[in-house]
């Protein structure tokens, strides 16, 4: 029974840890590049949970675990923005959940009976189901990030399919409550100061994230009532969507982990 996750993880896990640790661009600072990945994590997260409000608040029907849906959701819409920043961002959430994995796998080796019972897919399982997406949407400019995690190339043709039925099912569900013009309720977004996390505050706030997924996100559909989305320190890592009000929160404790985390494996090479 012993260190079966790190075997399950561990084969190609230098490589893809290489991979992930280097930024696209060699003039980038470290500051920088440690910046951008908790941003573009925060961001995928802010897409995600906007992903259980459409769900709520459109009254939309989940087959299987909500948790999958929203981040296929999540995913589907970084992908049909069809820009380097949007596709940066799915990958760095990827990276994200891969590194999440092996993080936690320092800590315990073994996978506890306590992530099978979860809302949640494995981290890893969450890293190669956005790997799947990006692949299964455009070939040509996510094969060479699906190989570095190690995708083989038959399972890398048949995402096509699985990002396919994502797209068009999704569709089916949206189309009724897509707008041109935008929603015609307030859609409004704050950062609360924070004095404990005062610098990874005002990153999230001067790179705009709210601003970006509530117009990225949000816009295009026409919602039933005024949506709040708010980023604050909470106490926890995490973020909310609350179906008794219909707003969005995002801790900033969690951005300050994404931040953490690169740090840490970029450190661990
Ligand atoms: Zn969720």
């Amino acid at each position: 029974m012993a260190k079966r996750r790190r075997l399950a993880a561990g084969v190609a896990s230098a490589a893809i840890l290489a991979a992930i640790i280097s930024p696209a661009s060699a003039q980038m600072t470290d500051d920088a590049f440690y910046d951008e990945f908790a941003f573009n994590n925060s961001l995928f997260v802010v897409y995600h949970e906007i992903g259980h409000l459409l769900i709520g608040e459109l009254g939309l029907p989940v087959l299987g675990r909500e948790e999958d849906a929203a981040d296929s959701l999540a995913a589907l819409l970084l992908l049909l923005e069809e820009t380097d920043e949007a596709d940066q961002a799915l990958i760095d959430a990827a990276d994200g959940w891969y590194l999440s994995d092996a993080y936690a796998a320092e800590e315990s080796p073994e996978y506890d009976l306590d992530s099978f019972y979860g809302e949640h897919s494995l981290d890893l399982q969450r890293s190669f189901a956005a790997v799947c997406m990006m692949v299964g949407a455009n070939m040509e400019v996510f094969t060479e990030v699906a190989t570095e995690f190690g995708m083989d190339e038959n399972r890398q043709s048949s995402c096509a399919f699985t990002f396919q039925q994502a797209a068009s099912s999704w569709f089916t569900l949206l189309e009724p409550h897509m707008s041109d013009t935008g929603p015609s309720v307030q859609i409004t977004v704050g950062y609360h100061p924070s004095e404990n996390f005062s610098e990874i505050a005002a990153m999230l706030e001067e790179g705009e994230l709210l601003e970006y997924a509530a117009t990225q996100a949000l816009m295009g559909f026409e919602l039933p009532r005024d949506v709040v989305i708010i980023a604050t320190e909470c106490g926890v890592a995490n973020a909310f969507y609350d179906p008794e009000d219909g707003s969005v929160v995002f801790c900033y404790e969690l951005a300050q982990y994404f931040r953490d985390l690169i740090v840490w494996a970029s450190e661990e090479q």
